[in-house]
């Protein structure tokens, strides 16, 4: 069994952008330039947000934070983007997901301009990711891309199944695994709360990738021998084993699906890294135009 190391991989990765950055600065160039929108305090966006900060700064990569109350107007805020859009110096944007509910989350991803939207969310860029033009690509499936990659894992022609969903990881990655390119060309299934006999499409898969949200939930008997698994899910549950009375585990039974798998990202240090560094690199890819000419 192998383990994909998300970690490593985001390390090297993130060292690459900081490189050509730093060339890029060496030719009298600014660089990119991200910039971040968080409405109100919720504890868990500020922790990504500042993850993300964090992550520019290692890289070489300007930030940029505009905070707002969670009390704002959807004018107020439809006001900053307008402005974001606008301002040359920011290559790409993000507004940081939930919204409160006075706002239109729909709405307002759908005002981030599509060559400025770097989490790939704006219908224009999901669209395009279908019928395999260029586009960004949203962050977590790009992450589970590299990976795919970065382990030469073989995926034409192989059976891959998809646990969830959700526009922000089980569909996009379904469409990019299923398009005629690497990685991809995989015969792909996509299971969700209507699907009958779950346990059994899973035992079909090659690969295996698992965006439930439920802990757990995916039992060594659920997994065939020397399949390919990308556990997707994060939670936090209080633990002895730890300091801070907790530690993290993902949707995927990690001890039971590990001694049948062939290779498997850990929760943590597997997909939950890449999902950052695939920020940045969107955000270069809009600092050289490469998507949006
Ligand atoms: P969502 O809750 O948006 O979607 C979950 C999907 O799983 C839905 O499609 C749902 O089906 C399906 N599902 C849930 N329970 C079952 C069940 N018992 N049987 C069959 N299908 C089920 O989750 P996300 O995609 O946003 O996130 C999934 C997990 O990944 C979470 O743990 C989240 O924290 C984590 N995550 C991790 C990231 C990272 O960077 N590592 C980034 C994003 C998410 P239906 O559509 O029918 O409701």
């Amino acid at each position: 069994m192998i383990l994909i190391d998300g970690k490593e991989i985001a390390r090297q990765i993130k060292s690459e952008i900081a490189a050509e950055i730093a060339e890029m600065i060496d030719n009298g160039e600014t660089g990119p330039h991200l910039a971040a929108v968080l409405v109100g305090d919720d504890p868990a966006s500020q922790t990504y947000v500042g993850g993300k900060e964090k992550a520019c700064r290692d890289v070489g990569m300007i930030s940029s934070l505009y905070k707002l109350p969670e009390n704002v107007s959807e004018k107020e805020l439809t006001d900053v983007i307008d402005y974001l859009n606008n301002d040359d110096q920011v290559d790409g944007f993000i507004v940081q997901l939930p919204l409160p509910g006075q706002i239109d989350e729909k709405k307002i991803l759908q005002r981030i301009h599509p060559a400025k939207d770097v989490d790939g969310f704006h219908p224009q860029n999901y669209g395009r990711m279908a019928l395999n033009l260029p586009a960004y690509i949203p962050a977590t499936p790009y992450g589970i891309l590299q990976l795919i990659e970065r382990y030469k894992i073989e995926t034409s022609g192989k059976n891959c199944v998809v646990l969830g969903r959700s526009h922000i990881v089980g569909s996009p990655v379904s469409i990019l695994l299923s398009r005629k390119a690497y990685p991809g060309n995989a015969t792909v299934t996509v299971c969700h709360s209507s699907t009958k006999d779950l346990k059994e499409k899973a035992k079909q898969a090659d690969i295996l990738i698992v965006a439930m949200g439920q802990k757990e939930f995916v039992t060594g008997d659920m997994v065939k021998k020397d399949a390919v698994v990308i556990d997707v899910g994060i939670h936090r549950v209080p633990s002895e084993k730890t300091k801070s009375g907790f530690e993290l585990v993902g949707d995927v039974k990690f001890d039971e699906v590990s001694k049948k798998a062939s290779f498997i990202t850990p929760v943590p240090g597997g997909v939950g890294p890449m999902t950052i560094v695939s920020l940045l690199l969107n955000t270069l890819k809009a600092y050289k135009k490469e998507i949006y000419k």
